[in-house]
């Protein structure tokens, strides 16, 4: 009852929400890869694009002004995964911060000897467990080469669901743990070998990093070069089909 009456108020503060078609049409020309989506999938979109900027809170980092184009975009991208699992698939936390351009968060490490290291770590994204996702913001997105700030950080976001951020989100009763493992661990040792051989990857070699950068950026790949994907590790495609409950490379 009290779930049902949450999801209405979301709904009429969405219906609210003023956009008018030419924004909605700004926003997705400069998303090529929601082409793929059918006329219903992409009313969907909308629907859902909406319910989201309403139910998180944004803010815009000094030096940025957040605009409803600003905030159409990231809701689209953050909300194509979750086209088919709803917006509960991002529940838990609420906020947004976007920055204008790369930014900088300050890490310490101890190492072996107890000795603390500090230094400016120089991120375009970064997704905290229960906290907020940080995003950088660029006019022009080939500024940052083939990657998917948005798409990347809510696959981390996913991936926390089940707590650790090891590569593997929570998954949905019809598929395993073990179907899982057995796609995406050859996949990623295939992978960091490749990128260890200093192999030109089509791939963005930051997915060596750790499993769970080869799920996010895997994710990334799926939405925007699904045939891609396909060709390079197809067992990885065919778990992420199950997992988002979208196949992008048949639309
Ligand atoms: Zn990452």
């Amino acid at each position: 009852m009290i779930a049902a009456f949450r999801a209405w108020c979301r709904q009429r503060a969405a219906a609210q929400l003023e956009i008018s078609d030419v924004q909605w049409q700004a926003a997705e020309y400069a998303l090529p890869f929601l082409d793929r989506l059918t006329d219903d999938q992409r009313t969907r979109l909308r629907a859902l694009a909406r319910e989201f900027i309403v139910t998180k809170e944004w803010s815009g980092a000094p030096g940025l002004q957040l605009t409803a184009a600003i905030q159409l975009s990231i809701a689209l991208q953050a909300c194509l995964p979750i086209l088919n699992l709803g917006l509960d698939a991002y529940r838990g936390w609420v906020g947004i911060v976007v920055y204008p351009g790369d930014f900088v968060i300050p890490r310490q490490i101890v190492d072996e000897a107890g000795v603390v290291h500090e230094f400016d770590d120089e991120v375009l994204g970064e997704a905290w467990e229960g906290g907020p996702v940080l995003l950088s913001w660029f006019d022009d997105m080939n500024d940052v080469g083939d990657v998917n700030i948005v798409i990347h950080e809510f696959a981390h976001k996913l991936d926390m669901s089940n707590g650790e951020v090891d590569g593997m989100p929570a998954l949905p009763a019809d598929m395993t743990r073990a179907a899982w493992i057995a796609a995406f661990a050859p996949a990623y040792a295939d992978f960091c070998r490749r990128v260890d051989a200093d192999e030109e990857t089509t791939i963005d070699p930051y997915a060596a990093e750790h499993p769970s950068e080869f799920f996010a950026v895997t994710s990334e790949v799926f939405f925007e070069a699904p045939d891609l994907l396909l060709e390079e590790y197809p067992a990885v495609y065919a778990q992420l089909r199950l997992f988002y409950r979208q196949d992008p490379g048949a639309r």
